[in-house]
């Protein structure tokens, strides 16, 4: 190579085996080049002159293709997702880095071959786009699908019954006509900025999709930049969370007050509901509550795109979700700005999850509802699955109740695990925090063995190493890292090197990731090593 093609080809190899890249366009660049060299006919037109420019072999290793095929064409960011994409990626650079080193003397001319290719991503991802479209129409049939992420597929979460609900809150809304307060703001002529205030002052000093982000804090943020669209997010794509499906399939007339309202007050006219395609039972709920919100509303011209999203994890990330909404891969965005001043298409957006908007409108009807504090859906999985209305400082040990649990998960996938010894703590992020934990996407699944609790923190290192988007070192290689380590170690039997080791790549996941998936990937597994090992460390 340009350099040496022996020590390329050696580093190439363990690259290709060894570490997490992509391989698809890089070995099939290093397959198209010999045998475009071997097709194009020796003629005058050629303007290559140097001797190994004809003969196929010493072109791959005299030239830079080694080099781009595994620094450049290994891009986890600059090539296709698909693996059907980053074939034809390395095809069409391998093609055209040829024809212009052989048909031109521009200089360096191969590498934009790289250039031209990376024009075309999109174009080669389409495929994507219309494995998507067939996911939407065979999530409205009721019928499974798989989608792919970087590394693996992943199937549709299963619908789990909920069996038990105790929302005693959002049960005294049935009893009130639909729309109540929406009507009564518009009858009175509310001022906006009034009923802002009143969000902003009130106990729901966090918004409910796992980042915590004050509500009113970001509200202003977002009025301060002349806000145009509301996203809704109904992602969900937590393997055992279901509030907001809950919330989707059972109070889909509140969700529209609360966006109703929100959208008043921001002075927004374009919202976009996404819902998880798994919950099609939800989408037809939602597109009713609209239908019903149009014929009661009739002089309200608010539109209404009701989309929606495959069963992926990161899209609960608002920034990738803003992504996926433009068309564009579905991963973070780096941040600043942030969406309240430049989200779906550049314009400033605000984004809140389902229980939030859920949340706003009951608070406006029943103002006294969060007198006494903050009050919380969570999604209870013990030998049942239940919906539960949870006031916020209350102790694990006053929600799980069962006296038999001698563990729980708490947060979901990206949470993590705390025995017995630590129910006493209180179910809010202040004291959460204390234990490296936080209440993430509020559900609680509880254990009664050690041995489930080592099979499920196992599952989520391997389902977030699944889930990661790809784009930034310290998440795609630290992920794939800590996998491999459960899988391959004996946790209960860790020694002192391991645990160190274990300490500095969770302390570069959790510095230097671009989003909140990287940053708390370690947490189940250093939470198990912690309170359940007894590594203090
Ligand atoms: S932290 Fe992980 S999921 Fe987030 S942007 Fe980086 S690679 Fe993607």
């Amino acid at each position: 190579g340009e350099t040496s093609a022996f020590l390329l080809i050696i580093v190439g190899f363990l690259m290709l085996k060894y570490v997490v890249i992509k391989r698809e366009a890089a070995i099939s660049m290093i397959l198209t080049v010999p045998v475009v060299v071997f097709l194009v006919p020796d003629t005058p037109e050629i303007v290559g002159h140097a001797p190994w420019v004809s003969d196929p072999f010493l072109y791959l290793i005299g030239g830079p293709s080694l080099l781009m095929a595994f620094f450049f064409l290994t891009s986890p960011s600059a090539t296709p997702n698909t693996k059907i994409g980053g074939l034809l990626f390395g095809v069409g650079v391998g093609i055209l880095s040829v024809l212009g080193k052989m048909y031109t003397t521009i200089a360096g001319v191969e590498m934009y071959s790289i250039l031209i290719m990376n024009f075309l991503v999109p174009v080669l991802d389409y495929r994507k786009g219309v494995f998507q479209f067939k996911q939407e129409k065979a999530a409205v049939q009721g019928n499974n699908y798989s989608v792919t992420s970087f590394y693996a597929t992943n199937t549709t979460k299963p619908i789990i019954d909920i069996v038990g609900i105790n929302v005693p809150s959002f049960e005294a809304y049935d009893e009130l006509p639909k729309f109540t307060e929406f009507r009564k703001i518009l009858s009175e002529n509310q001022d906006k900025a009034t009923l802002l205030q009143k969000i902003t002052a009130s106990e729901l000093r966090c918004g409910c999709g796992g980042a915590f982000m004050p509500v009113g804090k970001k509200w202003e943020l977002a009025i301060a930049n002349t806000p145009k669209y509301l996203v809704v997010n109904g992602c969900e794509g937590e393997p055992f969370t279901f509030k907001d499906y809950f919330l989707m399939k059972n109070y889909p007339h509140l969700l529209l007050e609360g966006i109703a309202i929100s959208a008043w007050i921001l002075d927004i006219k374009e919202v976009y509901i996404v819902i998880n395609s798994a919950y099609d039972v939800c989408y037809d709920k939602i597109n009713r509550a609209i239908d019903d919100f149009n014929k009661t509303f009739k002089d309200i011209k608010i539109s209404f795109h009701v989309q929606y999203v495959p069963d992926l994890y990161i899209l609960g990330e608002e920034t990738a979700l803003l992504n996926y909404l433009e068309g564009i891969r579905g991963e973070p965005r780096l941040k600043p700005p942030y969406p309240p001043e430049k989200g779906l298409f550049g314009q400033p957006t605000v984004i809140n999850n389902v229980e939030t908007l859920s949340w706003i409108a009951l608070l406006l009807n029943k103002p006294d509802l969060f007198k006494e504090g903050q009050i919380k859906l969570i999604t209870l999985l013990d030998d049942v699955a239940s919906i539960q209305e949870v006031r916020l400082g209350t102790t694990i040990e006053n929600i799980i109740k069962d006296k038999n649990i001698t563990a729980i998960e708490i947060g979901g996938v990206s949470g993590g695990f705390l025995p017995a010894d630590y129910f006493h703590t209180r179910y809010e992020n202040k004291e959460l925090s204390k234990l490296g934990l936080n209440i993430g996407s509020a559900s609680i699944r509880t254990f009664t063995k050690q041995s489930e609790v080592l099979e499920a923190v196992a599952n989520s290192v391997k389902f977030l190493q699944q889930a990661s988007c790809g784009r930034c070192v310290p998440c795609r290689v630290g992920t794939q890292a800590l996998d491999q380590f459960v899988n391959k170690q004996l946790i209960t039997d860790i020694d002192k090197k391991a645990l160190e080791w274990i300490s500095e790549v969770s302390h570069t996941m959790q510095q230097t990731s671009t989003c909140g998936l990287g940053k708390t990937a370690p947490t189940a597994l250093l939470s198990y090593l912690k309170y359940f090992e007894g590594n203090k460390e």
